[in-house]
């Protein structure tokens, strides 16, 4: 049925990259051998799920959206690839992205750009955009992402979907063609805050391949996502993500989405953390940063594009056309953005005062948790934007991204659930919590979402 739906409906979302009905039905019958055989298998053995293209599928292309990768096959699974497929999920496909998972609108990708199933001349949002899209027009019921800086929390807000940013380290990066492997941080999309538990659970947990990844129990976000309720919590309101630059709808639904849970017998009260307002421009050195050591791999020698190896030029030379082709223009910028903020005489000027910041940041974090056990605010202040709108002005695309990124620079949990719409668009609502506190998100957001 979702094979059908995706055949009638993705020309005009393209949520997704690679769709290849027959190695999809062949998963599904394994499954039901494996459930003939008296294989014991978890709650979502057999249903559905759409898969990031930043995922290594070793039965499916990967591109992370770049041309760069076209036509690349990867020889071996990531981990959240191998459990899904170990726990029974059937993978539909690979969903579209912004290029190497950079940009809020899915515009960066070098496959054209995915629509918003609520209005398709806006975007679904990003990096994760096709997966947002894909649950919210009903060809997934489950979706994978990736969240470096928002890329599940936004694209779930403005498609009107759960999406939730695991604690960093929760899930396993092995096999995720990295941007910035500080922040990388796989996690779930669905419709439902139980929905995404479930999923959440089913990839989560340490991995031996991963250096980053907890060595604790996967915390209980289903027990947690079904207990839903938020009696005797404390629930804290940013302060510092409010006013002016937030859309009024925004604004409205969720001070609404705050008077719910205070009826649901939560204590609701405000609470400063100063630096946050500093997370974005001290992510936008950390990400480029990482970004331009991990990107030097695509070298023209082991993977995907080759550009120019006639046998007249030197490896240098192909490597720089392959490179000038391969690229995008978002891609370069940050390549660009990063060398410079790492090179010698201003790596302590950038790169190192960026590290403080994220220091200052963690400890508001950790202040704000003394006095309450989870923070609110908007996901981010505006619903869906037009197609082309920010396409051209990096400054206002990377804004989408204001509210989302105190979580990803010291690695806390944090998710977006719907909570409304403003002007017939979905309004996102974020739940923060401690480091490995990811149950309490599920438990708050599975109160109010709507
Ligand atoms: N918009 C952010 C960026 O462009 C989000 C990235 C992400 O989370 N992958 O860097």
């Amino acid at each position: 049925a979702h094979l059908d739906r995706i055949a009638a409906v993705d020309d005009r979302v393209n949520a997704f990259l690679h769709v290849d009905g027959d190695t999809t039905l062949a998963q599904a019958r394994r499954v039901d051998e494996r459930r003939a055989a008296g294989e014991a298998l978890g709650p979502l053995a057999g249903v559905p799920v759409a898969h990031k293209d930043v995922f290594t599928t070793k039965d499916m292309p990967t591109t992370a959206g770049s041309k760069i990768l076209e036509g690349w096959r990867p020889p071996y699974d990531a981990t959240v690839t191998a459990r899904l497929r170990e726990a029974g999920l059937v993978i539909l496909g690979k969903t579209n992205m912004d290029e190497f998972a950079m940009g809020s609108s899915t515009e960066n990708s070098a496959y054209g750009t995915s629509h918003n199933p609520w209005d398709l001349g806006r975007v679904p949002g990003g990096s994760s955009g096709g997966s947002s899209a894909a649950v919210a027009a009903y060809e997934a019921p489950l979706s994978t992402g990736t969240d470096t800086g928002g890329s599940i929390r936004q694209p779930a807000s403005v498609t009107g979907i759960v999406g939730m940013k695991p604690t960093y380290g929760g899930s396993s990066r092995y096999g995720v063609i990295a941007f910035a492997s500080s922040l990388d941080t796989p996690g779930p999309f669905a419709r439902t805050v139980l929905d995404a538990a479930l999923l959440h659970e089913t990839f989560s947990g340490h991995d031996p391949m991963d250096s980053t990844s907890i060595n604790e129990p996967v915390p209980p976000v289903v027990d947690a996502a079904r207990r839903a309720d938020v009696n005797g919590m404390r629930i804290g309101v940013v302060k510092e993500f409010a006013g002016d630059g937030y859309e009024s709808g925004v604004s409205a639904r969720f001070t609404e989405t705050v008077d719910l849970l205070e009826s649901l017998g939560a204590k609701v009260i405000e609470v400063s953390c100063p630096h946050f307002t500093y997370a974005l421009p001290a992510y936008y050195l950390v990400a480029p940063s990482e970004c331009s050591s991990n990107l030097a791999r695509f070298d023209a020698m082991r993977y995907g594009l080759r550009v120019g190896d006639d046998g007249t030029r030197s490896a240098e030379e192909v490597m720089a056309l392959t490179r000038a082709e391969g690229f995008g223009p978002e891609v370069k910028r940050r390549i660009m953005l990063g060398t410079y903020a790492l090179s010698s005489g201003y790596y302590d000027a950038y790169y190192g005062k960026a590290q403080q910041v994220r220091t200052l940041i963690k400890r508001d974090f950790e202040a704000a948790f003394e006095q309450v056990d989870v923070l609110v605010s908007p996901t981010t202040p505006t619903t869906a934007f037009p197609i082309g709108e920010r396409a051209d002005d990096p400054i206002a695309m990377y804004l989408a991204d204001l509210c989302t990124i105190p979580a990803n620079m010291t690695g806390n949990a944090a998710i977006s659930v719907p909570c409304g719409l403003s002007d017939g668009l979905p309004v996102g609502f974020q739940i923060m919590a401690p480091v490995l506190g990811d149950d309490r998100v599920y438990r708050v957001g599975a109160a109010v979402e709507r």
